[in-house]
Parts: structure tokens; sequence; C-alpha cells
């Protein structure tokens, strides 16, 4: 046992008077200033060794065409948003890389945070899912509608980190690598020309808010969001390696953009030179048209990578329900065949569900409804009745169940 005269600390030699604490051990003691120190060191070193893992779970030697060829495998079509997307996940990930295994950094470089434009269901928020389940990395989607400034009644936009938190259990280390979805981004768009007049709390007062959050900064983050938990202890997370995905289809921009091409939406172009496509005026989009659409520069600064996504034709759509790893109809066979039933669709039932998705204007998020629509009675009824092992859905069968159903209201709204 240590006698009164060998009190000091046995690491820095400290004598007890000089120590504002001595901690005991077996055959020694150590004072706080010691035991922060060692603190430090085996922060430190932990940190060391967490880095080395990420670094072989981040998939550097991953090609941007790797990465497109998985999201083919999910999303049909949008081959522009598809190549943008992975390289600037590649991106994203040679530049982790860069910062974590880099002491001299000599050239920073900048996150590539995305904006994807395109029509409500073409597959916006599909790619961001798909690309993070891919890099196994938390994911969360938020909507931008629901965000104000802070302040007033609505939410935070550090709430949207409370969100990507909880999607990790609260592994601050896998959060501040994860990837945020910020869906309709487009409905924060400054409303009035002049925002001097009228404060606009939830269009640019809300940009500004999102400003150093997207650019990288340490942010004080209510773990269980929201403001109805004052007493909660925040959480810090640094937002310089997190990836934002915006989304918004913008409506009435492709005006903006036909004014600036100089051509009418509606009518052909005089010049044949100037081959303008006028049919999907989002592939022209620029920065520019953003700037005239309500977005504040310095958003669109902190949005580099703009992609577009095209509408989705009959093919596309029809495609959508059968070659998805996922597709739909995929899914209901799988219903079916749990029950002991063979599901198959006739070539002409797939180009009807395709029509009315077009007709109701609901892009692909329509299929699942008019699917749902089809098969309700079938769900209901076969599996009481156990000799049916075969159902084939034809035209008339199918046209017969969306014409009794609710979906037709669609068409009138
Ligand atoms: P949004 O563009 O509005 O974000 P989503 O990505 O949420 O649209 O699409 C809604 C649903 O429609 C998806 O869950 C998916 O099933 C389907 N979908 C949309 N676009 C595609 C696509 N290009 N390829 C495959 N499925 C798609």
């Amino acid at each position: 046992m240590a006698t009164k005269a060998s009190m000091k600390c046995s690491f820095c030699g400290r004598d007890k008077k000089e120590a504002k604490l001595l901690i005991a051990g077996i055959d020694g003691h150590i004072c706080e200033v010691c035991v922060e120190q060692a603190y430090d060191i085996v922060k430190e070193e932990s940190r060391t060794t967490f880095d080395k893992d990420t670094e072989l779970l981040l998939p550097n030697n991953l090609t941007p065409s790797d990465i497109k060829a998985h999201l083919d495998m999910y999303v049909i079509g949008q081959s522009e948003a598809k190549k943008y997307l992975s390289v600037a996940v590649h991106n994203h990930y040679k530049r982790l890389n860069y910062v974590l295994n880099t002491k001299d950094i000599d050239v920073e470089i900048e996150k590539s945070n995305i904006l994807f434009i395109g029509e409500t269901g073409t597959g916006k928020t599909l790619l961001a899912k798909t690309i993070a389940s891919f890099l196994d990395v938390p994911f969360t989607i938020v909507d931008a509608t629901v965000f104000t400034e802070a302040g007033y009644v609505g939410e935070d936009v550090e709430s949207m980190l409370s969100r990507l938190l909880q999607a990790c259990d609260f592994n601050i280390e896998a959060a501040e690598r994860g990837i945020v979805y910020i869906d309709e981004i487009d409905k924060i768009a400054r409303k009035n020309d002049n925002p001097s007049i009228t404060r606009d709390v939830s269009g640019e007062g809300v940009q500004q808010a999102m400003l150093k959050m997207l650019e990288g900064t340490e942010v004080q983050v209510p773990p269980q969001g929201g403001r109805k938990h004052p007493e909660q202890k925040m959480i810090t997370l640094n937002t310089k390696n997190i990836l934002f995905i915006c989304g918004g289809a913008f409506s009435g921009i492709d005006k903006i953009i036909a004014r600036r091409l100089n051509t009418q939406v509606i009518g052909f172009s005089q010049d044949p030179d100037a081959v303008v496509d006028i049919d999907n005026l989002l592939q022209y989009v620029s920065h520019k048209d953003l700037k005239s659409f309500g977005l504040i520069p310095e958003l669109i600064g902190r949005m580099p990578v703009l992609t577009y996504l095209n509408p989705l034709d009959k093919e596309s759509l029809v495609r959508i329900l059968t070659e998805p790893k996922n597709a739909i109809i995929r899914q209901y066979e799988k219903l079916f065949e749990l029950e002991g039933i063979k599901l198959s669709f006739t070539p002409e039932t797939m180009q009807l569900i395709a029509d009315k998705a077009l007709e109701y204007k609901l892009g692909a998020r329509g299929l699942r409804s008019i699917c749902e629509a089809i098969l309700t009675d079938a769900m209901f009824e076969l599996p009481s009745q156990k000799d049916v092992t075969i159902f084939e859905v034809d035209e008339s069968y199918a046209r017969g169940q969306i014409d009794k159903s609710k979906l037709n209201k669609l068409k009138a709204a």
C-alpha cells in the first residue's frame, strides 16, 4: 500500500499537495492532469483506428461506371442523372479519403452536393435512396416545406440531422458520412422579387439557414428533433462530409429556360440551327434559371452538381413495371406465389397500366395504385379459393377493375 510519503502521481511525479486529485491504483497513483492527457491519447488513438477502418469501408476503388451499373438495376432510364450522380458520389468519396489520409492538405476540394430537377414520380428519391443503400451509409429523406427560419412556427433546419442520427442509432461517426435527401427544395424559393418588403420566413429565411449546413459546419442537433423537447441535450454533428442531395419539380421553370433560350414553350423555333427540344426543356437547365426561379445564389453555389430527370414515357413506365430488381409486378408475383398462385399479366395489360399512369399524370408513382386497383379483388377472394393456382390478368379484366375503382376520380382532378 502507498505510504503518505509516496503519495505522488506515478506518471508525472506531482506531489499530492500540488495535485487537485490523486486517484489511487494497486501500485501507484495518477493525478487529474495525467488522467486528462491519457484520455486525449486514447481518444486520438481510437480516432486513427476508426479512420483506418472507414478507409477500408469507403469505396474508393469504385469507378463511376460501377456506381451507375448498380443504379441501372433499380432505376429505369434517367441516364444523364445517373451519370452525374455517379461522378458526384465518386468524387465525394475521393474527397473523403483525401481529407482523412492527407496531413498537409494543399488543395481544398469542395463538396459535391447535388440538385435533381424533374417532375414528380420520375425517380429522384429513388436515385438517392438507391445510392445510399449501395454505399451502406445512413440515409434520410426530409421535406423542405416543413422548415421555417429559426424562431418561427415549424421546424428548424437542424432537425433534418436529427432524422439522420435516428437513422443510424445515434452513431455520430456514421451520420457524419451519411446522405440527406431534401425533397421539394423548390418550395422554399423566394416568393417575391423584393425580399426586403415582407419577411419570407419559409422561403429565403430557410435557404439562408441551410447555407452553412450544406457547406459543412458543426451543427448543434436536437436528438429528438423539433422544439417539443427543450430540455434535450444537443449533439454536435459536423456536416462537412455529409452529402446533401436536393430534389424538386420546379414547376414553371421550363418557361424561364425557354425565355433564356429565346424560344417559346409552345410553337417551333424559327431558326433551324437552334435545335432546341421544346418538349423537354429541363435538359437545358442552368444555375441561372434557378436564380430566376427564386433560389438565392449562395444556396445554388452550394449545390454545384445540377442535373435533370426526364419525364417518363409509356415505354419507360412499362419497363418500370417489370425490370427493376424490386419491380412492382415482381412484388405482386411474389405475394401471389406465397399464396400458391402463379400470377401473370398479358402484355396488353402492362400497356394499359402505363397508359393510365400517364393519364393520371402521377409518373411512376401511379403504377402501384393502378396495380392495387386491379388486384385488390383477386387478393381478397383468391386466398379462400384453394383450387385456384393460376391467375392471368388480361386487359379487359384490368380495365373493368380500374373503371370500378375510385382511381377514375383522379382523372377529373
Ligand atoms: P420523385 O421523383 O417524385 O422523387 P420517386 O423517386 O419517389 O419520385 O418515385 C416514386 C416511385 O416510382 C418509386 O418508388 C419507384 O417505384 C417508381 N419510379 C419512379 N421513377 C422510376 C424510375 N426511373 N425507375 C424505376 N422506378 C421508378
